[in-house]
């Protein structure tokens, strides 16, 4: 049987549910609350280990559905997950229906032994009767139709990261929006849309939203402010996502240029030279009839998709990694309101078969995809596609369709789903070629991960080789070889060899300690902000965590975390980093982070006003609460702590003496922790630059920020793209700054680090060695390159470099400098971006 968790902050509020409940259906179901927390004065809250023994207690393998009440609730749910086992963590769904009608309709299902789907389907729908009751489904059809003056709140931004809303943004915008109360919707203000709902993956995909687009987000409700907040902030992050691996599209396929010589798109470097293996993709059937008993054929419907959702989820865990991602997006098109309306009104008023009402509708889904002026949108038509067969297939009792291959071969189709290349057998699939596609087609993402040279686009010609026929492609050029001669194998399989070497040769550095030539030493640190972000970059070769950002832990939320969320936090993410070194930043809100709940006073100028270490002197009982949390957490780990924001000494000390409260309190609590946790600060202020001296003999280490450092030093805004230009941190007048911090920090004895973007900037490495850095912290993807590119460097040449560039006079010159001087560096460059 289905189990159910509730989650409430208050510990009378889930009794009275469960006590609903049990008048409905008795013992007979398997249900647990976690509720409240174990505080006497403020017991309201919700507890993350609570969350996982209320699950692991009615855990079974129908699953287990999670109803939560507000905020933190989510947070606790979603951070329980991680205790739990991968194979568990499937079959545990956490559902955004209301609390106390959500959990009524859960019970009831769930004891009538209903699958999970259905549990689910139930308790989404809990609001339908009792609107329909009171008459007021078409007033809620009418609001959601009201344009945009009838929303509370509103707000524009601009769309910057490298391909808009495509499927991943589009799904992370998706949850996101999904996690709040708020009714959320989103439009496409450069395009003129009309407002489309924000937890429809679908109809956000519409909007056609690229790099550069304005949208409007707007959104009515309890937690509105806190939504548009978190929106706002995933869109301002670029979705988190890296665009570096983009091969550039646009390229022509055109027909052949030089005869058995081909053209297609580059879609994933590398070169391939084997027999064709002809791969036809079997599409599904599908008749029309007509259904009497249209619940039968609903269920029917759902248990296809609840198959569709396995596979899905399988697939998440496959060797994709954060591509893997992809098949996020094609879980929530299977979730789609936007999708399964429709469906079900094809079923139960046209009485149309399951098959059919599906695929009609997918069908239709894909066709606006496949009709907006938009290369990229267009390639989202082939992911619904994907996700519309793998329903039928289920639907009419298929299984799932694999390659298999006999021998090494090139897979030659004319479209790859997304699913078949996730599946691929990396020992026999050689390269791929298709004749559809583009270069940021999934197929052509996935193809990247996976490290299979491709080329998509190419002519159809190619689908007329009889399987066997030699074949050989270059994934960076598109080119294809039908039959090549002798000549032509011998210089592709030089190449071949090279671009190999360089992947291995990258791949061997990314998990060693970075060290020039001449033997100096740079320890290779990440930026991250979560424990997922941890797991990232010990696999991308990072030596511990030079910077996390708390502030992730106060966002998307109605109130400040507890103690005991942040310790979990903090102590699993130590546990990650196994005995590697962890520097924790105290919050660091205000400026372009603000949090609604915290009240705090609109100001003109928020970066120069109440920020960081400002905000947490201000708010001790805030501050305090993260210091116990980050104290409990050191020990038995190699934590440092560090302060965001900092001007003045007077902040340091006051900071210092309040984190000396804290370990005295602990000490006469026989808490345990690490007394001697080292003490930092982040040097993003001029006048911590100015200072650096007598800062540094107040604390064991410097972290140089050169995002704020760089605003704050040329005057210039670093959300307002007007003056982006202006703060470049490789201008000199920064680079200058680093310089002083360095040789203050040395010349007292402390060690300083650079955790600004700046550290994950292949032209800045030569610059940042040369000026004595001795850590660098960075986003996880460029740590393979930075430290391959440090591997590369002499200490001496570097310092030269470093010396010359301090007496340029623009960022421009330095990045010239650089280039002509560190050629074998950009050229690793080209290559890994290639
Ligand atoms: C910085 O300012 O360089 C930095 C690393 O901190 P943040 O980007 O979080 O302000
Ligand atoms: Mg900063």
């Amino acid at each position: 049987m289905v189990g159910i968790v509730l989650v409430s902050h208050s510990k009378q509020l889930a009794a009275g549910v469960r006590e609903l409940a049990a008048q409905m259906v008795g013992d007979d179901v398997s249900l647990a609350v976690a509720a409240g927390i174990d505080d006497p004065v403020n017991p309201l809250g919700t507890d993350t280990m609570q969350v996982y023994q209320a699950i692991e207690s009615v855990y079974s393998a129908d699953g287990v559905v999670v109803l939560m009440d507000l905020g933190s609730a989510l947070l606790s749910a979603e951070m329980a997950l991680e205790f739990l086992s991968e194979e568990q963590r499937e079959k545990i769904h956490l559902c955004e229906a209301p609390f106390v009608e959500g959990a009524i309709a859960a019970t009831i299902s769930a004891a009538s032994g209903n699958s999970i789907t259905q549990v689910i389907a139930d308790a989404q729908g809990a609001l339908t009767a009792k609107a329909t009751q009171l008459g007021i489904n078409e007033a809620i059809n009418n609001q959601q139709a009201q344009d945009s003056n009838s929303h509370i709140a509103q707000i524009q931004i601009t769309v910057t990261n490298k391909l808009g809303l495509h499927a991943r943004p589009a799904a992370k915008f998706v949850t996101t929006a999904a996690k709040f109360q708020a009714q959320i919707e989103v439009r496409n203000i450069t395009r003129n849309t009309n407002f489309v709902r924000a937890d429809s993956i679908n109809q956000v995909a519409t909007l056609a939203v690229r790099q550069g687009h304005e949208i409007a987000i707007a959104a009515t409700g309890v937690d509105t402010e806190a939504a548009l907040v978190a929106l706002q902030e995933l869109v301002a992050s670029n979705f988190g996502e890296d665009d570096s691996d983009l091969v550039p599209i646009g390229i022509d396929a055109s027909e052949n240029s030089v005869a058995g010589e081909l053209i297609g798109i580059p879609a994933s470097i590398g070169v391939a030279i084997a027999p064709i293996f002809q791969y036809r993709p079997i599409t599904v059937r599908v008749e029309e009839y007509i259904v009497e008993d249209t619940a039968t054929e609903w269920q029917r419907l759902q248990r296809a998709i609840q198959t569709a959702t396995q596979d899905l989820q399988a697939l998440q865990t496959t060797q994709l990694g954060d591509e893997a991602e992809i098949f996020s997006a094609h879980l929530l098109v299977l979730q789609d309101p936007a999708l399964l309306d429709p469906v079900h009104q094809r079923i139960f008023l046209h009485h149309q078969n399951a098959e059919f009402a599906w695929k009609s509708t997918i069908d239709e889904l894909a066709h606006n995809f496949y009709t907006l002026d938009d290369t990229y949108l267009q390639e989202r038509a082939n992911d619904i596609t994907d996700v519309g067969q793998k329903v039928l297939r289920s639907l009419s009792g298929m299984t799932a369709s694999t390659i298999e291959l006999t021998q090494p071969s090139i897979l030659v189709t004319t479209d790859l789903s997304p699913s078949d290349t996730a599946q691929l057998d990396t020992t026999k699939v050689l390269g791929i070629c298709t004749t559809r596609g583009s270069a940021t087609s999934h197929t052509a993402i996935l193809a990247r991960t996976l490290n299979i040279p491709a080329v998509v686009g190419a002519p159809a010609t190619i689908l007329h080789l009889t399987n066997g026929t030699l074949l050989a492609i270059d994934g960076a050029s598109g080119k294809v070889w039908l039959e090549p001669d002798t000549n032509t194998i011998t210089t592709l399989q030089a190449k071949r060899h090279a671009i190999l070497q360089a992947q291995q040769q990258a791949q061997t550095t990314a998990h060693q300690p970075a060290i020039t030539r001449d033997r100096k030493r740079i320890t290779i640190v990440a930026n991250i902000s979560s424990v997922a972000d941890a797991k990232t970059a010990i696999k991308n070769g990072a030596e511990g965590v030079g910077l996390l950002r708390t502030e992730f832990l106060y966002l998307n939320r109605t109130t400040a975390p507890t103690e005991e969320e942040q310790f979990t936090v903090y102590q699993a993410i130590a546990q990650v980093l196994e005995r590697r070194p962890f520097i924790i930043r105290t919050l660091d809100i205000g400026g372009d982070k603000p949090l609604p709940y915290l009240r705090l006073q609109p100001e003109s100028n928020p970066f120069l006003g109440k920020r960081g270490i400002r905000f947490c002197l201000e708010n001790q009982d805030i501050f305090k609460t993260q210091l116990r949390a980050i104290v409990r957490a050191s020990h038995g780990h190699q934590i440092k702590i560090m302060f965001p924001m900092i001007a003045t000494v007077q902040e340091v000390q006051a900071a210092k003496a309040i984190l000396l409260e804290v370990q005295t309190e602990l000490r006469h609590a026989n808490i345990p922790f690490d007394a001697t946790m080292q003490i930092g600060i982040m040097v993003e202020i001029p006048s911590a630059v100015a200072i650096a001296d007598q800062l540094a003999t107040e604390v064991n280490f410097f972290s140089i920020g050169t995002n704020d450092l760089s605003q704050y030093v040329m005057a210039a805004d670093r959300t307002n793209p007007d003056v982006a230009m202006l703060a470049d941190a490789l201008h000199p007048s920064v680079l200058r700054t680093i310089e002083q911090t360095v040789k203050a920090a040395h010349h007292a004895g402390i060690w300083v680090g650079l955790c600004g973007e700046l550290a994950a900037d292949p032209l800045a490495t030569s610059i940042l060695v040369g000026l004595g850095l001795d850590e660098l912290s960075l986003n996880s993807p460029a740590i393979p390159t930075i430290k391959h590119t440090i591997t590369e460097l002499k200490r001496s040449e570097s310092e030269a470099i470093a010396q010359t560039a301090l007496n340029l006079n623009s960022a421009q010159d330095v990045k010239t400098l650089v280039t002509t001087t560190t050629n074998h560096q950009a050229e690793f460059h080209q290559n890994s971006l290639a």
